[in-house]
C-alpha cells in the first residue's frame, strides 16, 4: 500500500466489516499504515457495565506542540437488506469511478484521507514542526459512551492536549469541500405523562380521561413556536414521536397516557432553558383541563458551535486553495463527536459529500477522495 494513495487504505477499511461495536480489524489496518509514518499508536479499549466494550486509537506524529488533530470513527451502521445491495457492502469494489461499501461516505474514505494528506505533507516538508495526531473511535454510530469522550478523557489525565481539530465526517453536499459544519444543533428527547382517572366507558363522568388532555397538549406543542433561528443556526424544531396509552380494553377510559417528543436545539436554548418553558406550556393545558403532567428528559447530543474566526478562516483559506472556492459554513443536521471535542479545542467537520451515508450502495466518487486528500493536505500546509 502506497501511504500516499487514500484509495487502497479506504477498500483495506471498508473490508472490515466493523458495524458498532466491532472493530473487525479495522484500528489495526490502520495502526499498520500510521506507523511506517512514524506515528506512535495508543489502542484503548473502555468498558462499562451497560454499554459493549470499544477499541479506539490515538495516534500521534510529533511530541511538541501545536497539535492538530483528525478526529474520526472506524465503526459503520448496519448494511440493512443486504439482499438489496448491488455491490457487497464489505467487498469494496471500484466500479465507474465509485468506490462502494458500508461506511464508504461514512467516514472510512476520510480516515484514508486522513492519512494520505499526511504522507503527502511529509514527503514535501519533512516531519511536521508541531504534532499532527488521529483520534479515531469505534463508537460514534452506537451508544457514543466507550468513544471519543473516554478518549478525551484519558487525553486530560495524561496530558495530552489538541489546539486545533476537523472531524472528518461527510459535511459536504456535492463535492469534498463546499460545505464544512461549524455547529451542529443539539438533541433531547422528552417523555410527558399525563393521568387522569381510570374508570368505565359508560360513566365517563366518573373518570377523567387522560387522552384528549394529552391530544390538547400535543396541538399546542405542534404549534409551539421555539424561536425563529439564530445568526448562524436554523430555527429549534419540536417533532412529537411517539403516543402511548397502552390500552388493550375497548370499554376502559385508561388511567394514563404518555408521549414522546425530540426537540433539535439551537444555540439560543439549553435543555434546562427548554424543560422550564415546556413545564410551563403543559401546566397550563392541566389547569384549564385537568389531569397531572408528569415530564423527564434525556440529552442525546449536545449542540456545539465554533463561531468564524481564525480557524474557520484558515478552514476556508485552505479549501479555496484546492477548489478555487470558499465552502458554506453551515450548522445543519445531526449530531457528531464534535460535540465532545469542542470543550478542548476548536473544532469544524469537514468531509466528503454524504449524499449516499447510511444507505444501501453507500459510495464515494474517487475523484472526491482525492479532492478531500488535496484539501487536508492544504490545511496541514
Ligand atoms: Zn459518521
Amino acid at each position: 500500500m502506497v501511504a500516499t494513495d487514500p484509495i487502497a487504505l479506504a477498500q483495506a477499511l471498508i473490508r472490515c466489516p466493523s458495524v458498532t461495536p466491532e472493530d473487525a480489524g479495522a484500528l489495526a489496518v490502520l495502526e499498520s499504515a500510521l506507523t511506517p509514518l512514524g506515528f506512535s499508536c495508543k489502542r484503548l479499549r473502555f468498558d462499562t457495565k451497560d454499554s459493549p466494550p470499544i477499541e479506539n486509537l490515538y495516534a500521534r506524529l510529533g511530541t511538541t506542540g501545536p497539535n492538530f488533530c483528525f478526529a474520526g470513527h472506524t465503526d459503520v451502521v448496519p448494511v440493512g437488506d443486504r439482499a438489496a445491495w448491488k455491490h457487497d457492502p464489505f467487498a469494496a469494489d471500484i466500479v465507474d469511478g465509485m468506490l462502494y461499501g458500508r461506511g464508504a461516505a461514512d467516514m472510512k474514505s476520510a480516515i484514508a484521507a486522513f492519512v494520505a494528506a499526511t504522507a503527502r505533507h511529509i514527503e514535501k516538508n519533512g516531519k511536521p514542526k508541531g504534532s499532527i495526531s488521529l483520534l479515531i473511535t469505534g463508537d460514534e454510530e452506537g451508544p457514543a459512551v466507550n468513544g471519543t469522550v473516554k478518549v478525551l478523557d484519558w487525553l486530560k489525565t495524561t496530558g495530552g492536549v489538541l489546539d486545533h481539530c476537523i472531524v472528518g465526517e461527510p459535511s459536504s453536499a456535492a463535492s469534498a469541500g463546499d460545505m464544512i459544519k461549524i455547529g451542529r444543533r443539539g438533541s433531547m428527547n422528552v417523555r410527558a405523562v399525563v393521568k387522569g382517572v381510570q374508570g368505565h366507558v359508560a360513566y365517563p363522568g366518573l373518570a377523567l380521561n387522560p387522552i384528549p388532555i394529552m391530544a390538547e397538549l400535543i396541538a399546542r406543542l405542534s404549534e409551539w413556536t421555539l424561536d425563529k433561528g439564530s445568526e448562524h443556526f436554523e430555527p429549534s424544531t419540536l417533532a412529537v414521536t411517539t403516543v402511548d396509552a397502552k390500552n388493550a380494553a375497548v370499554n376502559v377510559i385508561p388511567a394514563d397516557v404518555s408521549a414522546g417528543f425530540n426537540i433539535r436545539f439551537n444555540d439560543l436554548h439549553t435543555p434546562h432553558s427548554l424543560m422550564r418553558a415546556l413545564e410551563s406550556l403543559a401546566r397550563e393545558v392541566m389547569r384549564e383541563k385537568g389531569g397531572e403532567i408528569g415530564l423527564s428528559y434525556s440529552v442525546s447530543g449536545m449542540s456545539f458551535f465554533t463561531k468564524p474566526g481564525a480557524f474557520t478562516e484558515l478552514l476556508s483559506a485552505a479549501i479555496a486553495r484546492v477548489t478555487g472556492k470558499r465552502p458554506e459554513f453551515s450548522t445543519g443536521g445531526g449530531t457528531s463527536d464534535a460535540r465532545f471535542i469542542k470543550d478542548y479545542c476548536p473544532v469544524a467537520e469537514l468531509g466528503l459529500a454524504g449524499r449516499t451515508m447510511h444507505k444501501i450502495d453507500e459510495c464515494v466518487s474517487l475523484e472526491d477522495m482525492e479532492l478531500l486528500t488535496r484539501i487536508y493536505q492544504s490545511v496541514l500546509e
